[in-house]
């Protein structure tokens, strides 16, 4: 399993799932939504993609 805890400040939303491409597919859903705000260019999607682990 892969596992990203949401990097942004004061959110503690974990995304999980078996691979780091559906964990990113996740991770998008979940930013659109309750990250609004955030501009996921390309620096933004390799931090998000750096802090994924596996688990
Ligand atoms: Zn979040």
């Amino acid at each position: 399993m892969q596992r990203l805890e949401c990097p942004i400040d004061g959110c503690s939303a974990t995304i999980e799932a078996e691979t780091e491409q559906e964990v990113m597919a996740q991770a998008e859903e979940h930013a659109n939504s309750s990250h609004p705000d955030l501009e996921l260019d390309d620096e933004t999607v390799e931090n998000i993609r750096s802090s994924i682990i596996q688990v």
